[in-house]
């Protein structure tokens, strides 16, 4: 496994502090035929690990994990974020009928994906869905979504012989807006490659169905070839999404994190088999331990995730010992609560903290918050989060104007830091780190 090898690359750097440039490049060689074999495009594993690359050196290893460990995680954490960062909902927001057109190669599974998705949306969602078929190309084609429709219980269009996509998509707009449909799927003709003529033919399709949602059907065997897929589709048509499908197969998961990083669109479903039920959230931590290819890729990343857990705690608690917290205490704070979804342990414990744990549990702080808080210490100078009484008016301003928030919400956050300070310092007085450990039980 990829911890294994890394293992070799550590072996002499257990306990040494940080982790240095060459030590990191000699994992990154690792990673990178990891990423190879797992199938992911070239041009992206390099964008990948000089990335990567970037934010292992000068990390601390940690005495409970192994150097290789950790590697492992911030590759892995990387990769969940490159993955899947942001929500993937479908576009049913929108004044009836909500279009969805799904594009790709020939074989690709558009087909079916048209199907299960119309399944998932009456069924879940309880949309009344029509489905057409614009392949008319393959002579079966528009019968084999017809046949998928009746065995989903949804509507498709009737099958009119030798009319043009376009007319039909005309025609299944029509149809939907007169009979009150609030979902109407197109399935469009694969490609067996990137060709202008059906590319031509894609883009008339999208001019005249204006879809809110254009999603990119791929098979995830697509290894190489990936990165010009995504490309060639992304540069004729406007895409809103990736679905991959038959990741019920021996997939390694390159192919996702190739169309993400080309396509820079969220992956919004996997297909996982033939079935009018395979169909599922694209889940990135799945795939990523796929991509590092390793069965114990999730049990090692909680390990390390524990232990990168405990040791700031302890960090933290050194500095309460003094009576110290500063902005870069805070952030490491937001950091975490970010990470855990919710206020940190630490945090928790905090007697002005608690008014925004019970805010955060109903939803009243929400990432968007943290990542705001995290952008304003961002834009404090080095100087001003060791000592955040250095931040007079002129400073809130350009503080706000560099993390584009407001003065208020500066001052928020300079409050916020000043009760965890007072708070710090009452648990010194406390009994200091005795008195924390008692705490933490
Ligand atoms: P299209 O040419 O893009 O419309 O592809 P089709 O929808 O006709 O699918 C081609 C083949 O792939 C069919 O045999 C499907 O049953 C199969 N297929 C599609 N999606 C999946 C999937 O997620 N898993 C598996 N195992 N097979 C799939
Ligand atoms: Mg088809």
């Amino acid at each position: 496994t990829l911890s294994d090898r890394l293992g070799g690359v550590f072996d002499r750097l257990r306990g040494r502090g940080a982790l240095s440039e060459s030590d990191v490049r000699a994992a990154m060689r690792e990673v990178r035929i990891a990423l190879l074999e797992a199938d992911v495009a070239l041009p992206v594993v390099r964008d990948f690990v000089d990335k990567v690359t970037e934010q292992a050196v000068g990390a601390q290893v940690l005495r409970s994990v192994t150097p290789g460990q950790q590697v492992v995680k911030i590759v892995h954490d990387a990769l969940v974020e490159m993955l899947g960062a942001e929500a993937s909902e479908l576009a049913l927001d929108v004044t009836p009928p909500a279009i969805m057109m799904l594009v790709g190669l020939q074989g690709s599974g558009k087909t079916t994906t048209t199907a299960k998705l119309a399944k998932r949306l009456s069924e879940r969602d309880r949309k009344k869905v029509l489905m057409a078929s614009l392949d008319v190309n393959r002579p079966a084609a528009q019968q084999q979504l017809a046949t998928l429709g009746e065995q989903v219980k949804v509507a498709t269009l009737p099958i009119v012989q030798g009319q043009p996509p376009v007319e039909i998509a005309r025609r299944a707009l029509n149809a939907a807006k007169l009979q009150g449909f609030d979902v109407l799927m197109l399935d469009t003709a694969g490609r067996l490659h990137v060709d202008q003529a059906l590319m031509d033919e894609m883009k008339a399709v999208a001019d005249v169905a204006k879809p809110q949602e254009i999603l990119l059907v791929v098979d995830s065997l697509t290894g190489q070839d990936a990165v010009n897929v995504a490309q060639s589709f992304s540069a004729q048509v406007p895409l809103t999404g990736v679905i991959l499908t038959r990741m019920d197969g021996d997939a390694r998961g390159g192919a996702a994190l190739s169309m993400r990083a080309v396509t820079q669109k969220p992956i919004k479903f996997a297909g996982t088999g033939e079935k009018m039920d395979g169909l599922e959230a694209f889940h990135p931590q799945r795939v990523a331990g796929r991509i590092l290819g390793m069965g114990d890729v999730v049990s090692l990343v909680e390990k390390a995730a524990e232990s990168i857990q405990v040791e700031d705690a302890e960090r933290m608690a050194a500095k309460m010992a003094k009576g110290q917290f500063d902005m870069n205490d805070l952030r490491a704070q937001l950091a975490q609560m970010r990470r855990m979804g919710g206020l940190g342990a630490l945090a928790g414990m905090i007697p002005g903290m608690k008014a925004a744990k019970q805010a955060m549990a109903s939803g009243a702080v929400d990432e968007k918050i943290l990542v705001r808080m995290d952008a304003m210490i961002g834009s404090m100078t080095p100087k001003e989060r060791a000592k955040p009484e250095l931040i007079n008016a002129k400073r809130k301003i350009r503080v706000a104007n560099g993390s584009g928030t407001t003065v208020q919400e500066v001052n928020k956050l300079l409050k916020m830091h000043q009760e965890m300070a007072n708070a710090m310092k009452k648990i010194k007085k406390m009994g200091g780190l005795k008195g924390l450990a008692a705490m933490f039980g």
